[in-house]
């Protein structure tokens, strides 16, 4: 017997744990297989909950403002670019904000994709990444809304 297999057997005698596969109770285990289901048994480390709080920030970000730009992609190819009023500067960080919005589309599904090695990193640059997000998606809203509301 290997001393894993008896570092189990030993974890058990005083510890309460049911076989993952089946469910039987596991005490006075005497090899490292389930007396009901056969299954192998190890014993392991796992992680306690990790921290999703700034990936979910960011991901929610993107996808709303991927929804945006989806929405504003239509519109252009429809419409064409919207000009609104005369205010050239104006003008500029609207396109801006527009530009970002559409930007955030690919940005949305990389975002889905690298979760598992974005959590991976030190938590606080996971934070630091999601309020620079944050602040970015607040920004050309707040942008996109000002041009909208006060300079038409
Ligand atoms: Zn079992």
């Amino acid at each position: 017997m290997s001393s894993t297999e008896q570092e189990l057997i030993v974890y058990l005698q005083d510890h309460d744990a049911n076989c993952p596969t089946c469910g039987y109770h596991l005490n006075h285990l005497t090899s490292a297989r389930c007396p009901e289901c056969g299954s192998e048994l190890i014993l392991g480390v796992g992680v306690g909950m990790p921290i999703l709080g700034p990936w979910a920030l960011i991901a929610a970000c993107f996808c709303w403002t991927g929804g945006l730009g989806c929405i504003l992609i239509a519109v252009i190819w429809q419409f064409g670019m919207v000009r609104l009023g005369t205010d050239l500067v104006a003008q500029r960080f609207f396109q801006g904000a527009v530009f970002y919005f559409i930007a955030t589309i690919p940005l949305s599904i990389i975002t889905l994709i690298i979760r598992r090695r974005f959590i991976a990193i030190a938590a606080a640059r996971q934070w630091r990444s999601a309020l620079a997000v944050l602040f970015l998606t607040l920004l050309n809203l707040g942008v996109f809304g000002w041009v909208i509301v006060f300079k038409r």
